[in-house]
């Protein structure tokens, strides 16, 4: 007996790797490896959690209205384009879900994000990388690729592994070069992490356009990474047809009501934002001092950096001693970034310990 055969394009799928949370023999290893937020949630969001107890039998509203209609405040878009998901990773499978299929394209950037190609093969169509140029997005390169069988097109901004961010006239370039039925999918995980002026235009985009999706999460600066809730906003056809593939009930009622009070401590998030570009910008300095040892920083607007190591000491040693010392980063081989560690900007404890450890493994090579 052989069982039920998985269909050849789900076999073909190489499983998304979560970052590590776990150091053998290290009690409270250090995790800069999954982006996620250094000063932890809102308070105002963990009140709401901690008394979200009562109505534990009920299923949440199926359509996050409070939530939606908070967001639409918050950014100043129609509720009705809105749509919220089980992180936005559900969104991003539904895009392709909804919008590719078997015979069709998938496109994204080379050391894009890794759920892309996932989200292609699960319904069936065809990942395909446009090259980068530096490890950032290379618009020609991406319209290049578009093809007669090209349904969407995914985009990061700022992209995760990468931290590269594409401005807003190279958003608009692409969008301008791409045909008006490829939906572009720009996700903007990172987008709270920006200064004002980098807003790369997207929003505006998805409002006026037939075919731009952008999609947001409370994963990141938000700190609700555990809770899984995610938005996205576009044209009412594009959200109508998601809405009718996501699963009915796709965000808890306590993630509902968490998010909608995350949305409202702005001083939480903008303390988070600060410490964020302080923290990176003292780190980034760091790598640039030890430009001799083979090491540089990727320009970085995100929560994270990525790191080259070009020296005696390699990326993967670089990794495993940092590990031995409780520090956990981000080694990506499997995305084509063998030469490179993405860590993620922790709290300030955690950055000075783990620059005193790279030292330590930078200055100990054999
Ligand atoms: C972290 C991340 C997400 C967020 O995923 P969630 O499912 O919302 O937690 C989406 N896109 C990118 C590029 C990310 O790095």
């Amino acid at each position: 007996m052989t069982g039920p055969t998985p269909k050849p394009w789900i076999d073909a799928i190489h499983p998304y790797t979560p970052g590590r949370s776990v150091a053998s023999g290290v009690e409270r290893p250090v995790k800069l490896s999954s982006n996620e937020n250094p000063l932890g949630t809102s308070p105002a969001a963990q009140r709401v959690l901690a008394e979200a107890q009562g109505g534990l039998s009920r299923y949440p509203d199926p359509r996050s209205t409070a939530l939606r209609e908070a967001i639409g405040v918050r950014y100043g878009l129609d509720p009705e384009r809105i749509i919220c998901g089980t992180g936005s990773d559900e969104l991003l499978h539904l895009a392709a879900g909804a919008f590719a299929g078997v015979g069709d394209e998938v496109l994204y950037v080379r050391y894009g994000f890794s759920v892309y190609p996932i989200a292609a093969r699960r319904v069936g169509a065809e990942p395909v990388e446009a090259p980068d140029t530096d490890y950032a997005t290379n618009v020609d390169a991406l319209l290049e690729a578009v093809t007669s069988a090209t349904r969407v097109v995914f985009l990061a901004n700022p992209n995760n592994p990468t931290g590269t961010f594409a401005r807003r006239d190279d958003i608009a370039r692409l969008h301008a070069g791409l045909p008006e039925d490829v939906l572009l999918v720009v996700d903007q995980a990172y987008a709270e992490y920006l200064d004002e002026a980098d807003d790369d235009g997207a929003l505006v985009l998805a409002g006026n356009a037939p075919n731009v999706l952008v999609t947001r999460t409370f994963s990141k600066i938000y700190g609700l990474a555990a809770e899984r809730i995610g938005w996205g906003y576009g044209p009412a056809p594009v959200i109508a047809a998601l809405d009718k593939i996501r699963a009915p009930f796709n965000v808890t009622s306590a993630g509902q009501q968490a998010a909608v009070a995350a949305l409202g401590d702005t001083d939480f998030v903008e303390a988070s934002r600060t410490h964020n570009a302080k923290w990176r910008g003292w780190f980034e300095e760091r790598i640039a001092g030890w430009g001799n040892a083979g090491l540089r920083a990727v320009p970085s607007k995100a929560n994270f950096v990525l790191v080259e190591f070009n020296g005696p000491v390699t990326a993967e040693q670089a990794f495993e001693a940092l590990l031995q010392r409780g520090y956990i980063t981000r080694w990506l081989p499997g995305q084509g970034l063998p030469d490179a560690l993405r860590i993620t900007i922790g709290t300030e404890e955690e950055m000075a310990g783990l620059v005193a450890a790279l030292d330590e493994v930078l200055s100990n090579e054999p």
